[in-house]
């Protein structure tokens, strides 16, 4: 069977103890390759070589850094099509939507080089004061990276949400140490091993894989980390939080993406953006669309358009059954509690196809939680008031979208929801990468994007220049 190997300092190595987790493809659920599970002393050690990297690395010159990544691009361009392969049967997605995966995470790549040869400092002139005389002080403000960085990465995108934190923390300067998700860790080094053939030092960027409870809190407590770039479940980042050593924590978390359709909602437009926001890669995104506040004046026929086309989909496989078996427990208690199932999807295993409740209400447990698989549930307002309350009672801040014709009430509305993006007219999503994305409350803290990401990745640096001779 195929195997990944640790990265470590110059070192591709096994797990010191032997132990290595076998994945199984979620489209077949047979074993498809194995990872090493590396030891708590192998994660000290990955922060160790990735600590004395970045004595060098942070002295390598842009030029070098952009060069480098140039061949890290040409060299992704060649493997794309591998690549693509390998994380379609790891993580269950259609081999397009794993193309497309490759395609923006090189793409991105791109975006922060550009992002990072247009960073300027700036000039601080301390005559304007009135306390010392022309060029007497003058101030260089400059960004420095912060040193070591932890990136973790979830499950449903292990290339592009890992490359939005390596790429721009490696190109400001900081060296890395990335833990992938289980699910997701076979591809990942894949496309990692790319950046060393290309010519990325040893020590800039480790990888471990493994078992979380047994390097997990050894990541986040060490010392020696300077940010924590997290994206996953609200349960593990607030974990983090209580754990790591005060430094700041960039966390991209759970979502429950509301679609707002008001009466003047444009039904078709609507109808099909809900439908692909909600059920691609089978409901497993972040920000798919989890939840509809229909207006009472167009929730029939909304409900009705839903069924018919969400009838259609066929879908990819959820990442495992026990993820499915929690999609199963969802739909049973909104049923049981009044709920109507206008739509049941037929399962087999971890195979579901989409179903969609509705008539659903806020003591149900899909209304506060995040379901991540193939179940829309809608919940009926009478009027923007309502749907305003309704949503502000949603724990989670990622994205939401509302639905309307009428330019007024679509700004009207959007400005009232606590969240970090607002898409009006169209399905929640992350891209296009330039933009900046992120969220509050239980989504998780801090924008970021490309210029974003490079600032929280970068810390600020003051020079004075004191003149004394100056007459
Ligand atoms: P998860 O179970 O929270 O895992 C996320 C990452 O954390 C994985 O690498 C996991 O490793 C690791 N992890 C788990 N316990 C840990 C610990 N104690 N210490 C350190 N690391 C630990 O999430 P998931 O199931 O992979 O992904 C789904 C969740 O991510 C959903 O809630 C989704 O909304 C969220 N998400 C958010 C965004 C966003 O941008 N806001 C984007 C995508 C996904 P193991 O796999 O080895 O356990």
């Amino acid at each position: 069977m195929q195997t990944a190997h640790l990265k470590i300092g110059s070192d591709w190595q096994e797990s010191e103890n032997g132990k290595t987790i076998t994945l199984n493809s979620p489209w077949d659920l047979n074993p498809f390759a194995q990872i090493q599970a590396a030891s708590a002393k192998q994660a000290t050690l990955a922060i160790d070589m990735a600590a004395n990297s970045f004595l060098t690395w942070r002295n390598t010159s842009l030029s070098a850094r952009l060069e480098i990544f140039e061949k890290i691009i040409a060299r992704l361009i060649q493997s794309k099509d591998e690549l693509a392969q390998v994380l379609s049967k790891e993580i269950g997605k259609f081999p397009k939507d794993a193309e497309s995966e490759i395609n923006r995470s090189i793409g991105y790549i791109k975006l922060v080089m550009q992002a990072l040869a247009q960073q300027t400092g700036r000039l601080y002139y301390g005559d304007i004061t009135g306390q010392y005389e022309s060029m007497r002080k003058t101030g260089l403000y400059t960004r420095e990276p912060l040193g070591v960085i932890l990136a973790i990465s979830s499950f449903n995108y292990p290339i592009n949400l890992s490359i939005t934190k390596i790429a721009p923390a490696i190109l400001a300067g900081n060296t890395v140490v990335f833990k992938p998700a289980t699910q997701g860790s076979y591809s990942a080094t894949a496309f990692y091993s790319k950046f060393f053939e290309a010519g990325l030092p040893d020590g800039v960027l480790n990888i471990v894989t493994g078992s979380s409870s047994e390097i997990g809190d050894v990541l986040i407590t060490d010392e020696r980390i300077k940010l924590i770039a997290f994206t996953g479940s609200t349960g593990v980042g607030r974990h983090i939080g209580k754990i790591s050593t005060g430094i700041p924590l960039l966390l991209e978390l759970g979502g429950k993406d509301a679609a707002i359709v008001t009466n003047n909602a444009d039904i078709e437009v609507a109808t099909s953006e809900i439908v692909s926001g909600g059920f691609s890669y089978c409901g497993q995104r972040c920000t798919a669309q989890k939840i509809v506040i229909a207006y009472d004046g167009i929730a029939d026929k909304l409900r009705d358009k839903l069924v018919e086309k969400s009838a259609l989909l066929d879908l990819n496989p959820m990442i495992d059954e026990a993820s499915a078996d929690y999609i199963g427990e969802l739909i049973t208690d909104a049923t049981e509690k009044g709920a109507h199932l206008a739509l049941s999807g037929q399962r087999s295993k971890n195979h579901w196809q989409a179903s969609i409740i509705d008539k659903i209400s806020p003591e149900m447990r899909i209304f506060s939680e995040e379901q991540f698989g193939p179940v829309l549930p809608i919940i009926r307002v009478k009027d923007e008031q309502e749907a305003i309350k309704i949503h502000a009672e949603l724990k989670y801040g990622l994205q939401a979208s509302v639905y309307s014709q009428d330019i007024d009430e679509a700004f009207r509305i959007s400005s009232k929801l606590e969240v970090g993006t607002v898409q009006i007219n169209a399905r929640t999503d992350r891209g296009p990468d330039n933009f900046p994305f992120g969220g509050v409350n239980d989504s998780g803290q801090f924008m970021q994007g490309t210029i974003e990401t490079l600032e929280l990745m970068t810390r600020g640096k003051l020079t004075v220049v004191n003149l004394h001779n100056l007459d």
